[in-house]
């Protein structure tokens, strides 16, 4: 007979990428998650974690694929300051999010594939160490918090940052609530039918997924050069490929000289089907 040892330190639905010092950091006992935007991607992020600092977050949530696991969860992780680990031996988990980079880092939303594995991770370690689902009221209150919550510099960071970025603060709220669901009760039996049409929030307008083809609004950005490339971020953000490129648009182009130009439908900016 086989016995399958688990260790509840190991989140289940995580690909487990131990770092070198996974057990050498000293043990804590988790009280809260704490949500970031790494500003690069993924595995640039797990090569510095590895290779080049003595840092490291318990998770990273790629854009593609489940979330990996650094660090056992009864480890601390340097990530947040005092929140790493109290005197009383409490501390953060920390989830660290791939995105697009700095230019965009302020208006780069966390893709549903992405809040997916945030909110399994937070339902797993809420569930496995009694954390409640809300948003921490205070530096050493359990809870859900982002890196920058209390401010920059703060408990949890020494230096001035905005991390986790304008557009994923304003998920958070949306994501502890699907915890606090989860942690609930049962999962509420999906919804039968067609949903046509799926709309993706923005802080500065929305984008439109509608079966494969995005549509981008007219005024939502001031240049055509501008919409171009938000188009192809958001292609890429929902898990398809598209190069909208434009190479006649003279530079300043606004949208609406464009659509005149090529002799595009009035009111959107629309891609040829994304390639998924
Ligand atoms: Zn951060």
């Amino acid at each position: 007979m086989v016995a399958i040892v688990t260790d509840p330190a190991i989140d289940p639905g995580a690909i487990w990428r131990p770092l070198p010092e996974a057990y050498r950091q000293p043990g804590m006992s988790p009280t809260q998650i704490i949500l970031h935007t790494i500003v690069g991607s993924a595995e640039g992020a797990f090569s510095f974690f590895r290779d080049r600092s003595d840092l490291e977050s318990t998770y990273i949530v790629p854009f593609l694929g489940p979330r990996w696991q650094l660090i056992p969860l009864d480890h601390s992780a340097d990530a947040n300051r005092k929140a790493n680990r109290r005197p009383d031996g409490t501390g953060a988990v920390s989830i660290e999010t791939e995105d697009m980079g700095a230019a965009t880092v302020e208006r780069t939303p966390w893709t549903t594939h992405q809040v997916d594995e945030i909110v399994g991770a937070c339902v797993y370690v809420c569930r496995t160490y009694s954390i409640p689902p809300r948003l921490c009221r205070t530096p050493s209150d359990p809870g859900i918090g982002y890196h920058t919550l209390f401010g920059a510099p703060s408990d949890w960071t020494p230096v001035a940052k905005s991390c986790p970025g304008a557009a994923r603060k304003a998920q958070v709220p949306e994501i502890i609530e699907r915890v606090r669901l989860e942690l609930a009760g049962p999962a509420t039996p999906p919804e039968t039918g067609v949903q046509p049409m799926k709309v993706i929030r923005h802080t500065t307008g929305e984008v439109m997924l509608y079966d494969g083809v995005l549509r981008v609004p007219l005024n939502y950005g001031p240049t055509h050069t501008d919409n171009l490339e938000r188009i192809n971020t958001y292609a890429f953000l929902c898990g398809g490929i598209t190069d909208m490129s434009d190479a006649a648009a003279p530079a300043g182009e606004t949208s609406a000289e464009a659509i005149r130009r090529r002799k595009l439908s009035a009111d959107l900016l629309t891609t040829t089907r994304v390639a998924r």
